[in-house]
């Protein structure tokens, strides 16, 4: 059983959370017969990485745009006016009739998108793995490399880079040796190019469009056409592949590359994801490149997979003009119950508490931190099992939050306790994720309280980009070492004490992979998990359970990425990924902590309700369906 299933706490909070959960088990999926319906029909043979689909966003977005509407619309209340403008959808489509006004009508709509997309400024995300090729396990990875900003998608391409030390040399790192051979166009204007088809001239007098077919990419129905630039358009056109679905006639994937490279440049492949998170438009999420050829025998200069992820579309614009109204300091409650005067404790849990809020909210507006959500009511389910079978018993409730980034880490701040979208994904079963979070609570029920000099207002004054330099949560090494042991002393008298068997294999498979991992093991905020090449966190436990296996096909140690967490990237709540279980059926198909190409289940705004704009009668006329 390594399903997380809920032991004592649970009933009340987290029902509803227990069966996406068992749903996205690997355990349950090396059960299952290999005939089980999956959820996307011509996914490969990957296991249940669907890493995202278009979650029914809230609806922040619906009210119409009220510096279109002249004086009457803009009565939303006063504390709204930093709130992001909404973006009204585009004008209803009149029907086409024949493919050639599909073609003009989804130009059109590209055009809009950038459009409406220029005044943003989302977080990207790229998380790369060259790869090297094993006889047991085919292509694993031989080293790593990851690169987070911010993506100003306005004219001037812009991207403003979170790790700093990596900025300058960001084209070598990226290909570790390979930059002699090519010069990479994977930068920032590399970007904005797999974003979009063709940022500046995507028309008829620069590309022939060929009809294919209709498919449908999960619940939505697609006309395919393959686009070719035209001979002499010039460099760096996009050849390849788009489906446009097919009500408004919005481009939904792209899949292709560059054509024409510069001599000794070098475009990658790349398959582009958008979703329909808010009425009208289909916005880029995710972007799975990869290059080489993976088969065994074959020599590769040039072997890598990545993923980009692109989200937090709708923070404010992180530059210089408005970094001060993305501080807000109203978080400070005064939740005494009397009158009385605060004793010094008490004024002391003030103080921590109004430095965690400032933290909290901080990390949030630099789009690093999800809102509170369903994925909070699991952490904070499991840390609840740890807290009520110890007698743990604090002044203040631990909260949990996601961090919204790959890079596998952990930290708290106050009684706040944060764990990364990537490592959530990666964790084999809710025994590993109580192991993680554990670690954490033991730092707050030691005192560990590190983030106090956060109350002070004036430290939280800093540019999205600096987020990194001006925020952290790591602990000196005594305190590790004594966080771990009060962790495994929660964890033996926890509902998960029977199960840190996993642990140990867990933390085995993290072992075996951390040499070539060094990037996904780099922390930004919090103590790493590994120094050196080793595990450093939680070690008394790696010694527990069996040895690793890859042979054996029930044993699952650690997932890919991408497996359990989607993120909205418009909104940038996180939520447990529903996916059908998909049998192992080779040690290949273990993958982990390896990155995978993205197949988002697509659906319309809504799912079910109708769009903003209007239907339009060709979809139906067309299609015949
Ligand atoms: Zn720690």
């Amino acid at each position: 059983m390594r399903n997380w299933n809920w032991k004592q706490t649970a009933a009340v909070v987290g029902l509803a959370m227990v069966a996406s959960i068992s749903a996205g088990t690997m355990s349950a999926a090396a059960q299952q017969a290999a005939g089980t319906p999956a959820a996307a029909p011509s996914s490969t043979a990957t296991v249940t990485q669907t890493p995202a689909t278009a979650a029914a966003p809230d609806a922040t977005q619906t009210a119409p745009p009220s510096d279109q509407t002249g004086g009457a619309a803009s009565q939303q209340g006063p504390g709204q006016a930093q709130a992001s403008q909404t973006i009204a959808p585009p004008p209803p489509t009149v029907a086409p009739t024949t493919m050639d006004q599909v073609v003009n009508l989804f130009i059109q709509r590209e055009h809009g998108l950038i459009k409406v997309l220029s005044a943003r400024t989302p977080v990207v995300e790229t998380y790369l793995q060259n790869l090297t090729n094993d006889p047991q396990l085919g292509p694993v990875p031989s080293e790593d490399h990851y690169f987070l900003g911010r993506l100003d998608m306005g004219e001037t391409v812009d991207r403003k880079d979170y790790l700093k030390e990596e900025n300058q040399s960001m084209q070598s790192r990226l290909l570790g040796g390979f930059h002699k051979l090519y010069k990479v166009e994977y930068q920032p204007t590399g970007f904005s190019w797999m974003v979009y088809a063709d940022r500046t001239d995507f028309d008829r007098e620069h590309y022939d469009f060929a009809y294919i077919r209709r498919e449908f990419l999960g619940d939505v129905r697609c006309l395919v056409f393959d686009v070719k630039p035209k001979a002499k358009s010039g460099r760096g056109r996009f050849l390849g592949r788009i489906w446009v679905e097919d009500q408004d006639f919005n481009i939904v994937r792209l899949n292709g590359t560059y054509s024409q490279a510069a001599r000794n440049t070098f475009f990658f492949h790349m398959d582009s994801w958008r979703l329909n998170l808010i009425p009208g438009y289909w916005v880029p999420a995710f972007i799975y490149s990869e290059e080489g050829d993976f088969s065994a025998g074959v020599k590769n200069k040039l072997a890598f997979k990545a993923q980009t992820r692109i989200w937090g579309y709708d923070l404010k614009k992180g530059g210089k003009d408005d970094e001060l109204t993305n501080i807000r300091v109203d978080s400070v409650q005064d939740s005494s119950a009397s009158a009385q005067d605060a004793s010094p404790l008490q004024a002391e849990r003030e103080w921590q508490q109004q430095a965690e809020d400032n933290v909290v909210e901080r990390l949030t507006a630099a789009g690093l931190l999800a809102p509170e959500g369903d994925v909070d009511h699991i952490l904070q389910t499991v840390v609840n099992n740890l807290e009520v079978t110890n007698n743990i018993d604090l002044p203040r409730p631990v909260r949990t939050r996601v961090l919204l980034t790959a890079p596998l880490e952990t930290f708290s701040v106050g009684n706040t306790i944060v764990i990364s979208r990537g490592l959530i994904d990666v964790l084999p079963d809710e025994a590993s994720l109580a192991a993680v979070l554990s670690h954490e609570l033991a730092h707050i029920v030691l005192g560990h309280n590190l983030g106090s000099k956060y109350a002070f207002n004036d430290r939280m004054l800093f540019s999205d980009d600096s987020t990194y330099s001006n925020l952290g949560f790591k602990h000196i090494p005594e305190e590790e070492t004594a966080a771990d042991k009060k962790a495994i002393e929660l964890l033996k008298n926890s509902p998960y004490a029977q199960k840190l068997d996993n642990v140990g294999l867990f933390l085995k498979a993290l072992q075996a992979r951390t040499p070539q991992l060094s990037a996904l093991l780099t922390t930004h905020l919090g103590n790493t998990l590994a120094e050196n090449g080793t595990v450093t966190r939680l070690t008394a436990l790696e010694s527990q359970g069996p040895a690793l296996d890859n042979t054996k096909l029930d044993q699952i140690a650690a997932l890919p990425l991408g497996g359990r967490i989607k993120i909205n990237p418009w909104d940038d709540k996180a939520e447990m990924v529903k996916t059908a279980p998909v049998a192992i059926t080779s040690a290949r198909d273990k993958m982990p902590f390896e990155v995978t190409p993205f197949y988002p289940r697509l659906a319309r705004f809504g799912t079910g309700a109708p769009a903003a704009a209007p239907t339009t009668a060709a979809a139906n006329g067309n299609t015949g369906n």
